[in-house]
């Protein structure tokens, strides 16, 4: 699946600002959102969808999204969070590689959120990141 972008972030041949990392689970900065702490959780191998994800891939997912949504939450305070997850090209999935959007939302936001916006730059990613993972840590320590 040399094709993929998301399985390019995984090898390192595409950058990305990471988050968190294990044997099973990649999650890094949205590079095209309107929220700078839009984190994307995505299975290190290739799969294409929900409906081909397996129980183990799914529980991981799932945990770690949870941990990152609590150090997004410790991070940045934000009135709250959604988490997104397209699936399909019909219903707007635009990358067919299995990943949940974590974005934090402030009462100001529109309800619907759409994207790419902008680019935030690379060293912005990179501070919002710094500041997840340390309260990932954090967190982790308690
Ligand atoms: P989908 O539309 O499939 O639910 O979400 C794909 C997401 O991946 C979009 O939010 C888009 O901004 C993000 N994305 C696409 N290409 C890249 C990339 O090269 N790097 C990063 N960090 N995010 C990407
Ligand atoms: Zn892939």
């Amino acid at each position: 699946m040399t094709a993929c972008v998301f399985c390019k972030i995984v090898t390192g041949q595409i950058p990305a600002t990471r988050v968190y990392e294990d044997a099973q689970v990649l999650a890094f900065m949205d590079i095209g959102e309107v929220n700078p702490g839009h984190v994307l959780v995505a299975t290190k191998s290739h799969v294409e969808d929900v409906y081909a994800l397996q129980d183990a891939q799914a529980a991981a997912v799932a945990q770690v999204a949870a941990r990152v949504a609590r150090a997004i939450r410790a991070a940045f305070a934000p009135d709250g969070l959604s988490v997104y997850q397209a699936n399909g090209k019909a219903a707007g999935q635009t990358v067919l590689h299995y990943h949940v959007h974590l974005v934090p939302r402030h009462q100001g936001d529109a309800m619907a959120f759409t994207w790419p916006v902008r680019n935030p730059p690379r060293d912005q990613l990179e501070a919002h990141a710094a500041r997840i993972r340390a309260a990932l840590g954090q967190l982790q320590g308690e």
